[in-house]
């Protein structure tokens, strides 16, 4: 009877360690070909403050154009704050490099590698130091990490410097030491995090690990221990939990139907050295090595895990479903949908050319015959992909262009500066007591595609009164 039932439990089972490392690995493949995916000239995701630029899905955005950034940041947050809703730690236990890097080094170098530890199952159990065989393969497992963590700060590099430039500079590396700094000093802490620091990072260091319990609720999915069906090893509340029983026996004397049996398997392979049947804690990343340790230990008794990936009221209070599509959540997925969707908006109205005009120092100059005319210092930037020519009208008929007299080129993603001047041909303003600012709309465009490239930009023009005027035209 219990072999068939051990069969049902662990036939076909592939532990969520497994499903774990090819989410490390799809997330790794990600991280290290995101920044070489190139459509035209434009990357995935690029912050480059060398050419002031933010690409985001392969559109290129200049800095007087991140108004997409804002919504990125929401996105972010919005999305972090609905994820542990959701999921509590996924994120950490699934996909944080902190995580996978130390899976790589404590399970993969130290462990299967070279042997220093005996047994991913057992993480407690630190190596013995005082063998000098053990402290010779730590040597090597943290040269080989060293290696590895300088490719990691070369690729988080990669999102800020393209990996266009970023090899160019490598080989001029006396015009470029910020840059190389940069990453020397990111790989020299990957290999402290990693090697020294270790889980104390998630625990005590990451902001993150201390809001998400304001934002966990009793349907947030979690590895959660079955205390009804396992038996209470902890009493008391919070910071004033003690552990009450140790053995199997002491289990089975509260209750003789309690199933846990007391052999630490979940704790031992806890990566962050904690007690999952103490309840919700902070340190928990929610890696569910425990849910699989109790799989296997409660399977071979042809009995269902005690540790289970669920929530509070289906695990720990046996008290229905867990309520997957609850209010919070569907209001979370509603101001996601609200963000991503204005954020699309924006995006399509980039615009293809850039115009700041700015009035220069002088309020206007006034001819002899009355005329009147306002100087601007214009900055045209191409953002477009190829060389155009550009020129631009006013909205006012009594106003006339007399500087620049022709169109004039700019090459693809330039910037070129033009001194602007307006002249009044007719009065604008009369019987004035105080000079007037009158509004002007300068509309300007690439010559050849006014269809695709125009834009306008409001400025004012400034009309003296009709003293100043009289006065000024004395002169
Ligand atoms: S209790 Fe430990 S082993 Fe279990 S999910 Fe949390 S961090 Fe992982
Ligand atoms: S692995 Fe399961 S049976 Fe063993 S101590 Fe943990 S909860 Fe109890």
């Amino acid at each position: 009877m219990a072999t068939a039932a051990k069969k049902d439990y662990l036939k076909g089972l592939v532990p969520y360690r497994i499903k774990r490392y090819w989410a490390y690995i799809a997330a790794t493949v990600v991280a290290l070909v995101l920044p070489w995916i190139k459509v035209g000239d434009n990357h995935f995701f690029l912050l480059n403050f060398d050419h002031k630029q933010l690409h985001f899905m392969f559109v290129r955005f200049d800095m007087q154009e991140l108004y997409i950034m804002p919504f990125l940041l929401m996105l972010l947050f919005l999305g972090i704050f609905a994820l542990t809703a959701f999921a509590g730690r996924a994120w950490c236990g699934w996909a944080c490099p902190q995580t996978i890097f130390r899976v790589l080094y404590r399970d993969f170098l130290e462990t299967k590698l070279l042997g220093i530890r005996k047994n991913i199952k057992n993480k407690q159990k630190e190596p013995d130091w005082s063998k000098t065989e053990n402290k010779v393969k730590e040597g090597i497992a943290i040269l080989i990490w060293s290696a590895l963590a300088l490719v990691a700060a070369a690729d988080f590099m990669w999102y800020f410097v393209p990996p266009e430039d970023f090899f160019k500079y490598l080989q001029n590396p006396a015009e470029h030491t910020v840059m190389i700094g940069f990453v020397l000093g990111v790989a020299a802490f990957l290999v402290a995090d990693v090697v020294f620091i270790k889980e104390s990072f998630c625990v005590y260091i990451c902001p993150y690990s201390r809001v998400q319990s304001v934002l966990f609720d009793e349907d947030t999915l979690m590895a959660v221990y079955d205390p009804i069906r396992g038996g209470k090893i902890y009493e008391g509340h919070g910071e004033e939990k003690h552990k009450i029983v140790n053995k199997q026996k002491d289990v089975l004397a509260q209750n003789p139907d309690n199933e846990c049996t007391a052999c630490e398997s979940c704790v031992r392979v806890c990566p962050t050295h904690i007690d999952i049947r103490k309840g919700l804690q902070l340190e928990c990343i929610n890696c569910l090595e425990c849910v699989d340790a109790c799989t296997t230990v409660m399977g071979n008794l042809g009995k269902p895990s005690l540790v289970q990936w669920s929530s509070e009221r289906e695990t720990e209070k046996h008290a229905g479903k867990t309520k997957y599509f609850r209010p919070k959540i569907l209001g979370y997925a509603g101001v996601l949908t609200v963000v991503l969707a204005m954020m699309f908006v924006m995006g399509s109205k980039k615009e293809n050319m850039l115009l700041n005009v700015n009035k220069d120092t002088r309020l206007y100059k006034v001819y002899k015959d009355g005329t009147v005319e306002n100087s601007y210092l214009g900055l045209f930037q191409n953002t477009d992909t190829k060389a155009h020519k550009y020129y631009f009208s006013v909205d006012n008929p009594n106003i006339e262009i007399v500087q620049p007299r022709e169109p004039f080129k700019i090459a693809a993603r330039n910037k070129r500066k033009k001194v602007i001047v307006l002249r009044a041909k007719k009065p604008l303003v009369q019987g004035a007591k105080e000079d007037t600012s009158v509004p002007v709309t300068i509309n300007a465009y690439a010559v050849d595609d006014k269809k695709k490239i125009s834009i306008f930009r409001k400025i004012v023009f400034l009309y003296p009164s009709d003293k100043n005027k009289a006065a000024k035209m004395k002169k």
